[in-house]
């Protein structure tokens, strides 16, 4: 049987080794950045909005593992879903790394690939990493001109 936690640390690894939609595409027309102080992430995400969808999103960051590697499997996740979609899937992840309970089986499934960030749970100061991403992303959407920092 694989070890969970061996599997999860080889996705992490591999998203921030080889990070997903890493750059800044002219047609972006919201972006975001965000700044965690208490490891040193910086994040910039890109979104190409048309109407309720998230039709491209890609992201530039300098940082550790999980914060890359949450930026490549959240600009994987959210390309052409609804807004709405999106948002309740950030909702979702963040209660699975910052929520009391941990998660059960269903929301491990229905975050895919997140699942492996939800071991952040037991670090709290890892917890900015993995979500600094989601917010710049929040922020984008709401048209937030100003920089964002995970709290
Ligand atoms: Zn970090």
């Amino acid at each position: 049987m694989m070890d969970l936690r061996e599997l999860y640390q080889d996705v992490i690894l591999d998203h921030s080794k080889h990070p997903r939609n890493f750059g800044h595409p002219e047609h972006a027309n919201r972006e975001a950045r965000g700044n965690n102080p208490l490891c040193g992430d910086r994040v910039t995400v890109y979104l190409t909005v048309e109407g309720a969808e998230i039709k491209d999103a890609q992201f530039e960051a300098k940082g550790c593992a999980i914060s890359v590697a949450s930026a490549s499997m959240m600009t994987e996740l959210i390309k052409d879903r609804p807004i709405a979609e999106v948002r309740a899937l950030f909702e979702r992840f963040h209660q699975a790394v910052a929520g009391k309970e941990p998660p059960d089986a269903a929301t491990l499934e229905a975050l895919n690939g997140l699942a492996a960030l939800t071991g952040v749970r037991e670090f709290p100061t890892r917890v900015k990493c993995a979500t600094l991403a989601w917010h710049a992303m929040t922020a984008a959407l709401d048209g937030a001109a100003k920089d964002v920092k995970t709290e």
